[in-house]
């Protein structure tokens, strides 16, 4: 597949040849995001630099009833920036710049292609960081995040994205260029902000982004409870929540992650247990200590066998490394792995952490553990061999019952990294068809044509006559399973 040459042409006109791309390396590169088990090749790749560039591009798009998705860092986990019917993919990187920072209003107003992390290191030394932070945050771009909701480690204590985001502009699928919201509180009417927070990329291209900044604590206590049982570490989450503390965050790894980021990053924690807890502390110096001496206690008499306290910067900064590269750790223990991304109420960790335990062995896959016990966020990694189909087949399997266990406990598909392309079939399991139907015409209010990202989210036409109200969705590109190759199986560039 490339660009009908009358397309090329013009792309070519509006952005120049070097930001115009189907060639095979590129259309390899563009076939997946961070979800490997799908794989479909764009159409091209363009790379426009500024808005007006953008808007050109997409009125041509639009004009000709081109399908094409915005993408940022592609690090997604759900599929979002999978072409699946061969779109156009519109790559936003060299929106990267910092328009303006405005210490007064505690905003930072910045291009959707900036990293996660180069937010929060442009204002540190103001005092000041932008608070949602993804362990993907060295790779991930804010146009993702805000496009995702992206969660993170410390939103358990200071919100995901949508609470730290105050206006956006975007491009809307016709060309039009939109402001909502802006460095004041709130905007009278609907929340169309928040509409757009969260709607993986279907509503509009996200072209400059205003994010509220968040003082740094005056001090932070990171702790580590080291234990001898799953269950033991789950019920210290439920008894530090109910003891009226939340923590900044409370983050979990078991022993076959604990394995993997010794192996590959060697924080120093214990080969010998079966799930270390990390839980921190942040706010006034004042009272911080008191504080941690309570969840020291509480993590004690819920079964921790031992609570270390990171001493100085280098020690929590290596505790907060192994998290955050925990996923990336899992590639020493195993050729590839599939992230699950269910979320339960925290009450019901246990029970759903060992019904995973025994779908894994039913199927004779490993399933690691890293996740957010706070939120009850759930991050089970499949390990497979993608040279292996039977491994893979069995990977979804793995996956679809990990689901249904969330969903029978109570809980739901997604807690950040979305339903994108993975999990829109699904969505039916969740919600009955004129609820499906509501949220579909509140998407063809943006993006009536659905040229802009089909087939993500909403399961497809067909899919959604098993819904309870029988009616089809009404703007529902087909997702053609058979256009996307499990990954290594064949690349069709
Ligand atoms: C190792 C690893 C760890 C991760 N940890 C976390 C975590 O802790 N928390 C979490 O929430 N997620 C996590 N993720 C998932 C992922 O990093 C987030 O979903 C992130 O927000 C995606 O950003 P991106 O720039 O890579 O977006 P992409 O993958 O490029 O795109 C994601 C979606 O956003 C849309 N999009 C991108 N840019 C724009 C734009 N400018 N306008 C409109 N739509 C746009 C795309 O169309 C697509 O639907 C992790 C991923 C990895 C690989």
């Amino acid at each position: 597949m490339s660009f009908e040459s009358h397309i090329r042409v013009e792309c070519v006109r509006i952005l120049g040849k070097e930001w115009v791309k189907d060639d095979p390396i590129t259309l390899y590169t563009y076939r997946c995001d961070g979800l490997t088990l799908y794989t479909a090749p764009p159409m091209g790749v363009v790379f426009p630099g500024t808005v007006h560039e953008l808007a050109s591009i997409v009125k041509l798009l639009h004009q000709h009833k081109i399908s094409f998705i915005a993408r940022g860092a592609g690090t997604g986990l759900s599929g979002g920036a999978i072409p699946q019917d061969g779109s156009v993919i519109i790559e936003m990187a060299r929106f990267k710049e910092v328009h303006e920072v405005d210490l007064i209003n505690r905003t930072i107003t910045v291009g959707p292609g900036v990293i996660n992390l180069r937010i929060t290191e442009h204002v540190h030394s103001e005092g000041y960081h932008y608070a949602p932070d993804p362990s993907s945050q060295k790779a991930c771009s804010i146009g993702g995040n805000v496009a995702e909701n992206s969660g993170g480690p410390h939103t358990l204590k200071y919100g995901v994205t949508v609470n730290h985001v105050l206006g956006v502009e975007m491009v809307l699928p016709d060309g039009e260029l939109v402001t909502l919201g802006g460095k004041h509180l709130g905007m009278p009417g609907p929340d169309m902000l928040g509409l757009v927070t969260g709607s993986e990329g279907t509503f509009g291209i996200i072209t400059k982004i205003i994010c509220r900044l968040t003082p740094n604590p005056e001090n932070a206590v990171t702790m580590l409870g080291i234990y001898n049982s799953v269950r033991d570490a789950c019920e210290s989450v439920s008894s530090i929540i109910r003891h009226g503390i939340i923590p900044a965050a409370m983050e979990m790894l078991d022993k076959i992650t604990i394995y993997a980021v010794e192996k590959a990053l060697k924080p120093g924690f214990p080969l010998d247990a079966e799930a270390v807890l990390i839980v921190e502390l942040d706010g006034l110096a004042d009272g911080l200590d008191a504080e941690a001496e309570v969840v020291e206690k509480l993590l004690k008499d819920s079964g921790a066998t031992t609570v270390k306290r990171a001493r100085d910067e280098v020690e929590r900064a290596k505790i907060w490394r192994a998290r955050k590269e925990a996923f990336g750790a899992i590639g020493q223990i195993s050729p590839s792995y599939y992230v699950q991304d269910g979320v339960i109420p925290r009450s019901k960790l246990p029970e759903v952490l060992d019904e995973i335990a025994e779908i894994g062995k039913k199927y004779g896959l490993t399933v690691a553990n890293v996740f957010h016990a706070g939120d009850g966020n759930l991050h089970p990694l499949i390990l497979y061999d993608y040279e292996n189909p039977q491994e893979i087949e069995k990977a979804h399997l793995i996956g679809e019952e990990i689901l249904s266990s969330c969903i029978r406990h109570g809980g739901t598909l997604s807690g950040e990294h979305g339903i994108g392309l993975e999990k829109a079939e699904w969505m039916s399991e969740l919600y009955s068809g004129s609820s499906l139907d509501n949220m579909q015409n509140v998407r063809a209010f943006f993006n009536p044509e659905n040229l802009l990202n089909p087939g993500k989210i909403f399961p497809q036409p067909g899919r959604c006559a098993e819904s309870k109200s029988g009616t089809p969705p009404k703007a529902g590109a087909v997702l053609d399973k058979s256009k996307l190759v499990a990954a290594k199986s064949g690349i069709a560039v």
